[in-house]
């Protein structure tokens, strides 16, 4: 049981040696080579499992050795390849800005000295800086969904604020997920008990969203009860279930 087990391409396998990780967790034992296989996955892990790793790594191993996957082909024979900007190959969405600083962290320790680069947006933060940041261009995108969400109408057809002093005009926000392959629900449960429902799905079954099947997603929760399961029928199609 090793990392060398699974060939993750020369850029993972070094970020790896790096991170000083020298034994897969079961969770990523099991999870890494289903990832691979390009199959949706349901799995049932608690935090401290090593679960962030185990979606991250298998995710940048596709992006670095096959580019970026089955959505950008699909957008590019739409018609639908917009403007040449760097735009999200892969979404995370997390329930806490700390989760998602926390992805975000181990996101940069597995892209280092690669093409990816990562971004992570939350709410409670000036969303100005988040948007300028994304415009320099975004390949792996960790966010909470009441934040993309703000972000997704802000960029819908432009909006006004009032400072105090001056109207300010958003533009509309270089946010596209046409490229979108990979799409992770990180604490699944945590998101639904905290009421983000109504914001995944925004997200989710947004007209850019590429549909399951072209893209790839991964959910993970602690628990699995039936809210769980619906989300999964709806998101995720035909899953690997995976406890460990
Ligand atoms: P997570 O469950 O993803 O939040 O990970 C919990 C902690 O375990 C994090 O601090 C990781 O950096 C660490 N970790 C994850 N996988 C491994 C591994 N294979 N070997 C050593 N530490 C790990």
């Amino acid at each position: 049981e090793s990392f060398q087990d699974v060939d993750m391409g020369e850029i993972v396998m070094g970020n790896i040696a790096l991170s000083r990780y020298t034994r897969p967790t079961p969770v990523q034992k099991y999870a890494i080579p289903i990832v691979k296989a390009k199959r949706d996955l349901m799995a049932c892990a608690q935090t401290g499992s090593g679960k962030t790793a185990a979606f991250l790594l298998p995710i940048l191993s596709q992006i670095y050795t096959e580019g970026p996957g089955e959505a950008l082909n699909a957008a590019k024979e739409n018609g639908k390849y917009g403007r040449r900007k760097q735009y999200p190959i892969s979404l995370v969405l997390a329930p806490t800005r700390e989760l998602a600083l926390q992805i975000y962290d181990e996101a940069r320790k597995f892209s280092y000295r690669s093409r990816v680069r990562p971004c992570v947006v939350y709410g409670g933060a000036d969303i100005g800086q988040q948007i300028r940041d994304l415009e320099r261009g975004c390949h792996l995108l960790v966010a909470t969904p009441g934040r993309l969400v703000d972000m997704m109408e802000r960029g819908s057809d432009g909006q006004n604020f009032f400072n105090g002093s001056y109207y300010i005009h958003f533009k509309p926000l270089p946010l596209c997920l046409f490229h979108c392959s990979y799409l992770v629900l990180d604490e699944a449960d945590r998101m639904l008990d905290m009421g983000f429902e109504p914001q995944i799905r925004r997200i989710v079954e947004q007209d850019t969203m590429p549909h399951k099947g072209i893209r790839q997603t991964m959910m993970f929760s602690a628990t699995f009860p039936k809210e769980i399961q619906i989300l999964a029928r709806d998101f995720l199609e035909e899953y690997i279930f995976l406890a460990v």
